[in-house]
């Protein structure tokens, strides 16, 4: 398979004034494989979604690099910027927001298509406005109304259709189903899975609900105030979670098989979450994980490829290594 995204190490902090660092979002790495969906999931202020809009460009970033299909984000020029927006494009999480409520669903859909000069002419505009309508679950009728006069799902499926307008080959979905009604939800989930077959995208889909993230991705990245804690593929993340966060966050989903819900190990995280204004020292989860050990407190845990396609940062896991003080400490 073919690398279309590339995040390494990435940082981006906030100046707050009065000498305040926000560090949003320190050193993380990943990549998102070409026609794959890459789930981001954590507790709101995590920096899941500063991740997204870092990655798109409209943050600057603080270190590190975002190389998307070879070159990278934050060093291009306004052109080559202007003509990354056609490859990728943003799904919000509420829709109605992310919509001007004075346009007609053709304008929203069609300004893209305007800024970026895509037509002819204002019959093949309409045409293509048709089209992506259709291919949403919506149709023609629904051109000439406003935002308003559309259900929460009808209004995603309108925001999905102008992310569409430039014929994107990358998504970046976050939360694009938390304002939705649980019974909605299932139906924009499945377009967005149609879609993907059928136009070959690939998606980062950020979340806060794990159980959601699993139904949609093949690889999970857990991220919790600003770090990525464990990243592998979707089925392993739920049968062998790694780090305490990511158990934890386990625990919270009830398992349908009696036999395995008795069984599990269930780990719940007590107090509250530190602010990334002054996170704690060491391991970030420490203040709230049952395992924590001292040098806990003084080094932060290593992100490590523990077997093959499956990534932690923990001390549980990195004792071993340095034990066996083998030169390999990666294994395979
Ligand atoms: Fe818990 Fe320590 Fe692992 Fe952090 S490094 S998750 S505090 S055991
Ligand atoms: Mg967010």
């Amino acid at each position: 398979s073919q690398k279309v995204l590339s995040v390494e190490k990435l940082t981006k902090h906030f100046t707050l004034g009065k000498g305040r660092t926000l560090q949003a979002v320190n050193e993380v790495t990943f990549d998102i494989q070409k026609g794959e969906t890459f789930g981001l999931v954590g507790e709101s202020g995590c920096g899941k979604s500063t991740i997204g809009r870092t990655i798109m460009g409209l943050y600057e970033k603080t270190a590190g690099n975002v190389i998307y299909e070879g070159k990278n984000v934050h060093e291009l020029g306004e052109k080559d910027q202007f003509q990354l927006r056609k490859q990728m494009q943003m799904i919000f999480q509420d829709p109605y927001a992310s919509l001007n409520p004075r346009s007609t669903v053709r304008e929203v859909i069609s300004e893209p298509m305007e800024v970026h000069k895509l037509h002819k002419n204002k019959k093949e505009q309409l045409d293509d406005v048709y089209q992506l309508l259709e291919e949403v679950g919506l149709n023609r009728d629904h051109a000439n109304r406003y935002p308003h006069e559309f259900s929460g799902g009808q209004r995603q499926r309108i925001g999905i259709a102008r992310a569409l307008a430039l014929r994107p080959n990358f998504i970046i979905a976050d939360e694009p189903i938390s304002a939705l009604d649980v019974s909605v939800q299932a139906q924009v989930v499945n377009l967005l899975k149609e879609l993907q077959i059928t136009k070959g995208l690939t998606f980062l889909f950020i979340a806060h609900d794990l159980s959601m993230v699993k139904q949609i991705s093949d690889r999970i990245g857990v991220m919790y105030l600003g770090n990525m804690v464990e990243l592998t593929t979707s089925d392993r993340l739920y049968e062998n979670p790694l780090h305490p966060y990511t158990k934890a966050l386990l625990s919270a989903i009830p398992i349908p098989d009696p036999d395995v819900e008795e069984s599990r190990e269930r780990i719940i995280v007590e107090g509250e979450l530190p602010s990334p204004i002054n996170p704690p020292s060491g391991c970030v989860f420490r203040t709230r994980c049952p395992f924590a050990m001292e040098i806990c407190a003084t080094r932060k845990p290593k992100w490590q490829e523990i077997e093959d396609n499956h990534y932690v940062a923990c001390h549980l896991y990195s004792e071993e290594q340095e034990v066996n003080s083998s030169p390999k400490t990666i294994v395979n």
